[in-house]
């Protein structure tokens, strides 16, 4: 990369929520592989993000390169209107069996965000083919569910700036952030004020949707499985839906295969993404079951309403395929749970710094949540100097590396984490 790439790229390129006029620091990466990120200046990075929860395989793993490879000289794309082809089928089949219960009918787009569009698309076109007007969401504050307006008015409001699209962007229902934490004593008082606003809004509300167990980008906050079955109890009283968006705990990376089997449910609808295809290729999944499914193309329109022009992408497909043959293996379970167990070892000693508010972990999660907000581009110019890709955002320091990294290279990780948080000058 020359000095007029760089220039270009500052001058030109949107990067993820940055500032055209002053950006904040990119840094050039030659190429990605296993755990390490090479940077074009030379530097090595042990990787603690997994490219925001998706490499889950690490990068460049050659399993995945054959899967891609050979689709590529079969059919890279094709429309997926009137024509159907292997490699989606062959994933919807392995997403069928090994999601939980009733989920049954997959629904194949292009994002996350998108997949979030979808569910709540299906909620809608599911009561208005019941013939009743329910057209609002009920949802956690600090919760995260995408960057598009249907996604977008579902999460935090004061995050994700509901003030700026007033009057554009629908107006769902907010209960308080569950504060009945993972590890910790559950509390009947936690749910007094959402189980007021589904009493409230009964009649108005046309699903539930939530992050199950951990609020991801509006927080990091881990909570208490009791949570999910409650609200499950709640929904199947009033026939609300249940959408469970595990774009970001899918795939093992609570501990469990998905989020939601910690507390034993089923959502209605499920949204999957991020490390669907272990991080190599952009596609998401929605599934619901047989009934809300049948009762949408039973409705109005008589199908639901939506079809991308990217729709089971052959070569996303076939990645994604190559991933959860991975995942089948199994060995997943014990490289999480290591990674837990060591998380919880060397990230205490955090808990002790004065510039640290709390420390929590589950499954290859670890959250450093600090006092102050850090200061990015410093801390990020640290990380970096320090030999590892973290990347902090907020009050949030957090770790979530790819299931296959060592031991020694967590380390670097977490030594790296202690020693920023000993560093009072790299916060605001
Ligand atoms: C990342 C994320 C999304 C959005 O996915 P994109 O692929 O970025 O559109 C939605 N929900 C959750 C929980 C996420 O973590």
């Amino acid at each position: 990369m020359t000095a007029d790439d760089f220039a270009f790229d500052q001058r030109h390129i949107w990067h993820p929520y940055t500032s055209m006029t002053s950006p904040l620091p990119v840094y050039p990466l030659q190429s990605a592989q296993g755990c390490e990120l090479y940077l074009n200046s030379g530097e090595r990075l042990v990787d603690g993000m997994s490219s925001w929860w998706a490499a889950i395989h690490g990068y460049g793993h050659p399993a995945l390169n054959a899967a891609m490879k050979a689709q590529i000289d079969t059919v890279s794309h094709v429309m997926f209107g009137g024509i159907t082809h292997q490699p989606a089928i062959d994933l919807c089949r392995k997403l069928v069996a090994m999601t939980p219960g009733a989920l049954e009918c997959v629904f194949l787009a292009d994002s996350g965000s998108v997949a979030v569009e979808v569910a709540m698309k299906m909620a809608l076109q599911y009561w208005q083919a019941k013939g009743e007007a329910r057209q609002r969401f009920l949802t956690f504050r600090n919760g995260y569910h995408g960057d598009t307006f249907g996604a977008m008015s579902v999460c935090d409001p004061d995050n994700s700036m509901h003030s700026l699209w007033k009057g554009y962007l629908p107006e769902n229902l907010f209960a308080p952030a569950p504060q009945s934490r993972f590890d910790g004593e559950w509390s009947e008082l936690d749910m007094v004020a959402f189980a007021r606003l589904m009493a409230a809004h009964r009649h108005e509300i046309a699903a539930v949707i939530l992050e199950p167990i951990v609020q991801g980008a509006g927080g990091m906050r881990m909570y208490h499985p009791e949570w999910l079955k409650r609200i499950r109890k709640m929904c199947d009283r009033e026939g609300i839906l249940l959408i469970a968006d595990e774009i970001a705990t899918g795939f093992g990376r609570t501990g469990k295969l998905f989020a939601c089997e910690h507390a034993d449910i089923t959502p209605d609808i499920l949204c999957l993404g991020k490390a669907l295809t272990g991080g190599t290729m952009t596609l998401s999944a929605t599934l619901t079951t047989r009934q809300v499914a049948e009762t949408i193309s039973n409705g109005e329109a008589g199908c639901f309403m939506h079809g991308p022009t990217f729709m089971g992408n052959p070569l996303a497909c076939a990645a994604a395929t190559a991933s959860l043959t991975l995942l089948e293996s199994g060995a997943w379970r014990e490289q999480v749970a290591a990674i837990e167990t060591q998380l919880k070892e060397e990230l205490a000693p955090a808990a002790r710094s004065a510039t640290v508010a709390d420390v929590r972990v589950l499954g290859a999660i670890g959250v450093v949540e600090t006092r102050s907000p850090v200061n990015m581009a410093a801390l990020q110019r640290f990380f970096v100097e320090q030999g590892v890709w973290i990347r902090p955002f907020g009050k949030l320091i957090y770790l979530m590396p790819p299931y296959i990294i060592t031991p020694e290279q967590l380390s670097r990780l977490t030594r790296a984490v202690n020693r920023a948080v000993a560093r009072s000058d790299l916060f605001a």
